[in-house]
């Protein structure tokens, strides 16, 4: 008996958080303080899925991302790089940039290289940098209503998350008049235009702070909230109506649940629903450690096509962990379920594997998807000189190919010729000797290549020539216990022309090789020893 209930895809089921008839902002943001690993693209491509699903369901909906470039550098591995340890707790957009010519400072360098990958991987949000919003005096609002509540912030952290702020505490961090510092200095004692405040040597572990004491007034950029408060003025500042975000931040106790508690009682506010996505472990172990394969977002995003980065986010529940390793036959694999998303979309564009394809399109309203090559196939042909993709593809096609098509093409070529070089398994990879191998065949698998010999310039169609294949297996009785043709034939034509015991479709194979080289190897192996 059925359930009676359906549960909707994932996007939609989070259409119904949002009340209609008002407008509304997805928020998504990033810490500029390093290089960005390629999971951090899940928390982005997700948070666009779900903009454009609100879109589509005549939501009024902006998709705001904040770069949190005020935030002190505590990067222990930042730390131990050369010239960094002199900047440790200085405020991200106030160190200098590692390459000018990339960005103007620290956070300006690491917030271009990752936000330049927005744009091609069709994710379209309005982009606001903290420092902006912080010396504009856009955020000195906010500021001052923490400030003027700052017992009741410091016994929510206690009762949320059990932590102890000193009596006096306020949950702002002044940028130090003397070093610089953001991370290292603790405020007190505000009396509604200024705070005292202490940049103290001892107050973090990740920076020394110079000693200086002061009184300054903590608008207009001299200050930031500190993480949880910073949050919900962004969420007031923004009107936030939805955040997803990474279950690291959003566990019992975390910052997300420190936040939400902070904005309801000191906001008088409901905080802005959202999921919160799994952890995306790329490569494992083995990967982290390998040097030479990187893991870096905008390395990844350089090989892979846009459509496969979303689709790669998107076609597992944003629940559930998502493992992905770009070694092995992980990334076939991943083609095949994209190829098999883009035919459902054919068949029904509302199914959820249809809306997954949609989703993982550059463009929101994507032509249908054409005529494809599977990847595994592309992979085969670039590993046999003579074979021209292109006109390979339109003889499959029994057509020209459209320039969406070629496209297509054209990425899975270079995806393949990058897979095979970086990543592919030795079983996948093969090349057609020259030279007849000394290989070890026994009387059976000889006479079947007798056999076949035949076949060569009278079969001209791959599938056909792969049916006659078989039949010639079970003439020369290479059965297994099933009857059906064994293994060893079609490890007999691999190890005559690959030199090992497995290849690509062993028709099509044949096919593609010049036919005197493989009548004479046929022959040539063919007989007794
Ligand atoms: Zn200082």
């Amino acid at each position: 008996m059925s359930s009676g209930h359906e549960a909707a895809f994932w996007a939609d089921e989070e259409v119904k958080l949002l009340q209609p008839g008002r407008p509304h902002v997805v928020r998504d943001s990033k810490t500029p303080s390093g290089p960005v690993p390629i999971s951090g693209l899940r928390g982005p491509i997700i948070s666009d899925a779900l903009f454009r699903t609100f879109k589509a369901n005549a939501l009024d909906v902006r998709f705001v991302y904040t770069i949190d470039d005020y935030d002190p550098m505590d990067s222990q591995s930042m730390k131990e790089r050369a010239g960094m340890a002199a900047h440790m707790g200085k405020p991200l957009c106030m160190i200098p940039s590692p390459d000018p010519s990339v960005g103007t400072d620290f956070a300006d360098y690491h917030a271009t290289r990752f936000i330049a990958l927005f744009a091609g991987l069709g994710i379209t949000p309005e982009f606001h940098r903290m420092r902006d919003l912080y010396r504009s005096g856009a955020l000195d609002k906010q500021i001052d209503l923490v400030l003027r509540n700052a017992e009741t912030i410091r016994a929510i952290h206690k009762r949320v998350a059990n932590v102890d702020h000193p009596e006096g505490w306020l949950p702002v961090a002044v940028i130090c008049e003397n070093c610089g510092r953001i991370g290292t200095t603790l405020a007190t004692d505000y009396d509604g235009t200024t705070v005292a405040y202490e940049c103290k040597p001892d107050y973090v572990e990740w920076a020394k702070g110079c000693g200086h004491k002061g009184r300054l007034a903590p608008f207009k950029g001299n200050a930031k909230l500190l993480w949880n408060e910073q949050w919900c003025a962004q969420w007031d500042h923004f009107g936030v109506t939805y955040e997803e975000g990474g279950k690291d931040l959003l566990t019992a106790g975390g910052s997300r649940e420190r936040s939400n508690e902070i904005y309801r009682e000191v906001w008088k506010r409901d905080p802005p629903p959202g999921l919160q996505h799994e952890f995306f472990t790329f490569g494992g172990k083995k990967m982290a450690s390998s040097k030479g394969i990187g893991a870096e977002a905008v390395e990844i995003v350089a090989i892979y096509p846009p459509e496969v980065v979303r689709f790669l986010m998107l076609r597992t529940h944003p629940k559930r962990h998502l493992e992905f390793d770009p070694a092995g036959m992980t990334l076939p694999r991943l083609m095949d379920e994209y190829d098999r998303a883009a035919d459902a979309y054919r068949g029904d564009e509302e199914s959820d594997l249809g809306k997954t394809w949609r989703l993982s399109q550059v463009s929101p309203t994507p032509d249908a998807p054409g005529f494809r090559i599977r990847f595994t196939t592309v992979a085969s042909w670039l590993q046999i000189p003579s074979i021209k993709p292109e006109a390979e593809a339109e003889k499959e096609k029994g057509a020209r190919l459209t320039d969406a098509e070629l496209r297509d093409l054209h990425r899975r070529v270079e995806l393949a010729r990058a897979w095979l070089e970086r990543w592919a398994p030795d079983e996948a990879k093969f090349e057609v000797l020259e030279r007849t191998p000394d290989v070890e065949l026994t009387p059976e698998q000889r006479r079947y290549l007798s056999a076949i010999r035949a076949l060569i310039g009278t079969v001209h169609d791959a599938g056909e020539m792969q049916n006659q294949l078989y039949e010639a297996a079970k003439q020369v009785g290479l059965l297994d216990a099933k009857g059906n043709p064994s293994q060893d034939a079609f490890a007999a034509i691999y190890l005559a022309f690959l030199g090992k015991p497995n290849g690509p479709r062993a028709g099509w194979l044949l096919l593609s090789i010049d036919p005197e080289l493989v009548r004479r190897r046929l022959d040539e192996l063919g007989r007794a020893p």
